[in-house]
């Protein structure tokens, strides 16, 4: 049995069901998951991450953080904590980039977030000799300081979309004919949660709520907000959902999302406003929306970059140049990526950010 016939015939059985449903079974289902059963990372995977580009993205996160630490009066016990961590290769360059910061990485447990067994391999052999915990849910995290990155983790959540029609919502649904998968649209219902947008939107347009990232934001903050640390979510999206932004990727091209299910990855660019109202709901402060490609530079990226240029030479320099547009170009990750910081109440915000 391949995952499309396990979804043709949950179809068959339950009726149509939500992307959000689609998006979950595709990506983390034990047996078919396209994160349980494969590492997609890298040149021969199907997406390539900031980490994966250059060593200096993680070094710049890891100061970042070892910085709101000094800040926050170098607190002990805390976590230094990554949701989605991949590889593990963000992990090794902050703590590598971190080892000269006096007391850092006494004063923390690194600590991460991870549903597929796969990755959980890799990390484990990339963190070699870092001791790290892994934590089976957000609500598990002990109440202490916690300083926590979380990059292209959200946008592998699973979203909702609804298309307005009146005072009400449609939701897209995907149903099957027996053989493939294709969208349609649910019944008119009324939608509490996305009351606010009925004034912003009109009859036609689509939008997407992402429910399981409130909750993570909301342990979150609580902790960030009670017992001090940072955070910085990086990702591709905007301030406002608005359009469909469900997306696949399979050998660094977009492909259809409903073709060969839990072969490719699943997507869609993170809506910050929720994320926000949420952190500031839960007595957390969080810094302005910024693109990736101004806080790397902010960070001194290109001072880093130089640094890095002067021991290379023919391909291994063309490779860091390239690396370091990729990172911060306009026209490459440099604005579809964007950085939103957490901090708490009466702390600075992290480096290269604004209140
Ligand atoms: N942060 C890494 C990897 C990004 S890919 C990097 O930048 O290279 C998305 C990561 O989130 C993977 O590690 C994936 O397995 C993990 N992930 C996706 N959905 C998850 C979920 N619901 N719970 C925990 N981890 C999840």
């Amino acid at each position: 049995m391949s995952l499309l016939d396990h979804l043709i015939e949950r179809i068959a059985q339950d009726g149509p069901m939500t992307v959000a449903e689609y998006m979950s079974t595709c990506l983390l289902h034990p047996k078919f998951g396209y994160y349980a059963i494969r590492d997609p990372l890298g040149q021969k995977g199907d997406f390539t991450t900031a980490p994966e580009i250059s060593q200096m993205f993680g070094e710049l996160i890891g100061l970042t953080l070892a910085k709101c630490w000094l800040d926050q009066g170098q607190p002990k016990d805390c976590l230094l904590l990554e949701l989605g961590p991949g590889r593990g290769t963000m992990m090794a360059d902050i703590l590598r980039a971190t080892q000269a910061v006096p007391g850092f990485h006494a004063a923390l447990q690194v600590t991460l977030f991870e549903a597929s067994p796969v990755l959980r391999a890799a990390q484990t052999k990339t963190l070699k000799g870092y001791d790290p915990d892994w934590i089976e849910t957000l609500e598990a995290l002990p109440d202490r300081p916690v300083f926590m990155v979380a990059n292209e983790f959200f946008d592998a959540l699973p979203i909702r979309q609804f298309v307005k029609d009146g005072d009400g919502w449609r939701e897209r649904l995907i149903g099957s004919n027996g053989t493939t998968l294709s969208f349609g649209l649910g019944e008119t219902a009324p939608q509490p949660a996305l009351q606010a947008r009925l004034d912003d939107t009109e009859d036609g347009d689509l939008v997407e709520l992402c429910t399981p990232a409130l909750p993570a934001i909301e342990t979150l903050s609580n902790r960030i907000a009670l017992h001090g640390g940072a955070g910085l979510i990086i990702d591709y999206g905007d301030w406002h959902s608005l359009g469909d932004t469900f997306q696949a990727l399979r050998a660094h091209t977009r492909a259809d999302p409903l073709e060969r299910p839990g072969q490719a990855d699943l997507t869609a660019h993170v809506d910050f406003e929720p994320l926000a109202t949420t952190i500031r709901a839960h007595g957390c402060c969080h810094t302005r929306l910024t693109p990736q490609g101004v806080f790397l530079e902010r960070l001194g990226i290109t001072a880093r970059a130089q640094a890095l240029a002067s021991n290379l030479a023919g391909e291994a320099l063309d490779g860091l140049i390239a690396a370091h547009r990729r990172l911060t170009h306009p026209d490459e990750m440099g604005n579809l990526f964007k950085v939103l910081g957490l901090y708490p109440q009466h702390a600075a915000p992290p480096p290269g950010l604004e209140p």
